[in-house]
């Protein structure tokens, strides 16, 4: 690959050495795992959890004479998933054997793609804090995975397991464009909310199904790329921040001291916090890459092409800017509503609840404040959360009509999720005489007794006019939060004869 630096060096990436500053550059190669009920060339399934070998034909197990049939669908999943990446969709690819034994996997190669991957250039969009970066996309080759090695179940025997053997992966490779641990974080997030979107991978990097081998080097701000380490099989996000940190920091500390940093597989541990050489560049494979001799070249037309990128699900950048357009939501929260298609489909069914189009808002800053707290706490996400859609739009809608103020409709959300759960908000107001009191005698007989009682503030608040919050305080208190706050104010004005 030829690399191209597109990055303008920014201060704020750099980090402070003894001789002076320092530019991580990162570059990825994520496995991500096809979702598919079959393998790439065999009708096995790809279900999780089986039983050990349970799912494997003889064609996983290399028996002699078995030939691969490339599974369609793992190859639509490939197209689209570069379609979702606005990458480059060649029309023409070809498998290759990549040669090497381990016991994992039996035929003593992995089918891959080697010079003519199925997707070539693409791009990823991140929002880091609020900064758009632009990551660049190599390549996107189908491969299949191996099977899994189980070493601790008997004191002098492995056992192989089979099972994930010939399961489609896509390796989704990008360029050299990261330039921290955070933005490393976000891509990968990033990554994962494209292709949930699409429904190509489940995303499950605790399972598995999604894992980053992750090329990390410094160098002075701008300068020539470093030699890099690549940290091989990183399977969390977390994870993967504090390796390129450990492994950034390691190399630094290589190169002040005069050293040269080698070109190496290492390994993050969790445990440590520390990454570890695996092997050096020279004791690198000959893979003896070859074109798959039981396969054809894969080749398909426009129209197939078109024809996938018409049944694209909207994806989330334009999610987001409709959300900004649509429903006026600022930047960031259109951003946070995104993250998940499920938060995304969940706002949009409380903002547009009941066939009428709402503040969006609104909605967003009880979807993303309260809310969200609420869902996190119990560990999941606002969708999976027990308050409906309906019962967002309900309290959104009494807040709108000033039957209850903001500070009740937050009280109105705990009285729902702790007693309530299948409540209808205005049902629960009105029972629970929470409506706001617009009721002028009402308040200003409170507002008449409160500063009745407490000369000293009056003459405090005559001073010094913003002191005006305690009075508000107090009679919002006696009324037990239902006074309308205006019209508090503008009682309280005339009657301190602040105006
Ligand atoms: P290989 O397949 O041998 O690992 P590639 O050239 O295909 O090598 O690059 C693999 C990954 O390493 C890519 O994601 C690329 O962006 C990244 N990369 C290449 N050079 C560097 C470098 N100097 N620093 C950081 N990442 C790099
Ligand atoms: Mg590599």
């Amino acid at each position: 690959m030829s690399l191209i630096d597109t990055r303008t060096p920014n201060p704020k990436h750099f980090i402070k050495g003894a001789t002076g500053d320092w530019e991580i550059v990162i570059g990825m190669e994520v496995h991500a795992q096809v979702t598919s009920d079959s393998k790439l060339f065999s009708g096995s399934s790809t279900a999780f959890g089986a039983p050990p070998n349970s799912n494997v034909s003889f064609v996983d197990a290399a028996m002699p004479g078995m030939l691969p049939v490339i599974n369609d669908e793992c190859v639509r999943q490939a197209v689209r998933t570069g379609l979702g990446l606005k990458a480059q969709i060649n029309k023409r690819s070809i498998f290759d054997r990549k040669n090497y034994f381990y016991p994992d996997q039996p035929p003593g190669y992995q089918i891959s793609q080697y010079k003519d991957p199925i997707v070539g250039e693409g791009v990823v969009m991140l929002d880091v804090d609020g900064e758009q970066v632009e990551i660049g996309i190599e390549r996107l080759h189908l491969e299949t995975d191996a099977g899994k090695l189980i070493h601790d179940q008997h004191p002098s025997m492995s056992f192989v397991d089979l099972n994930r053997a010939g399961v489609a992966l896509m390796e989704i490779v990008s360029k050299p464009d990261l330039r921290s641990s955070e933005e490393a974080k976000v891509y990968l997030a990033k990554l994962r909310t494209i292709l949930r979107y699409l429904g190509t991978c489940d995303g499950n990097m605790e399972q598995g199904s999604m894992r980053a081998d992750i090329n990390v080097s410094v160098r002075a701000p701008g300068g020539e790329f470093g030699t890099r380490c690549e940290i091989k099989n990183v399977n969390s996000i977390r994870f993967a921040g504090q390796a390129i940190e450990f492994e950034a920091r390691r190399q630094i500390d290589i190169l002040e001291d005069g050293g040269a940093v080698e070109q190496e597989t290492r390994l993050y541990d969790p445990k440590t916090g520390e990454t570890r050489s695996m092997r050096s560049k020279e004791d690198a494979q000959d893979y003896r890459y070859f074109p798959e001799p039981d396969l054809l070249p894969l080749e398909f037309d426009q129209a197939f092409i078109d024809a996938l990128a018409a049944e694209l699900p909207e994806l989330p950048d334009d999610k987001q800017a409709r959300f900004i357009a649509d429903y006026g939501v600022t930047p960031y929260d259109a951003m946070v509503l995104t993250l998940e298609r499920e938060t995304a489909d969940y706002y949009e069914a409380c903002v547009t609840f009941g066939g009428k189009t709402r503040d969006g808002k609104a909605v967003a800053n009880l979807v993303n404040g309260d809310i969200a707290a609420y869902a996190n706490s119990q560990g999941l996400s606002v969708w999976e959360s027990s308050i409906q859609p309906s019962q967002v739009a309900g309290i959104v809608d009494l807040v709108a009509a000033e039957v209850i103020s903001s500070k009740l409709a937050k009280d109105l959300l705990q009285i729902i999720i702790a007693e309530e759960p299948e409540g209808d908000p205005a049902e629960i107001v009105e029972r629970r005489g929470m409506k706001q009191v617009t009721d002028l005698g009402a308040i200003e007989k409170v507002v008449d007794e409160i500063i009745a009682a407490n000369p000293d503030q009056v003459a405090k608040v005559q001073a010094k006019p913003t002191m005006i919050g305690w009075f508000v305080g107090q009679v919002m208190k006696s009324s037990g939060g239902k006074a309308n706050p205006k019209a508090v104010n503008d009682l309280l004005k005339s009657k301190l004869g602040l105006e």
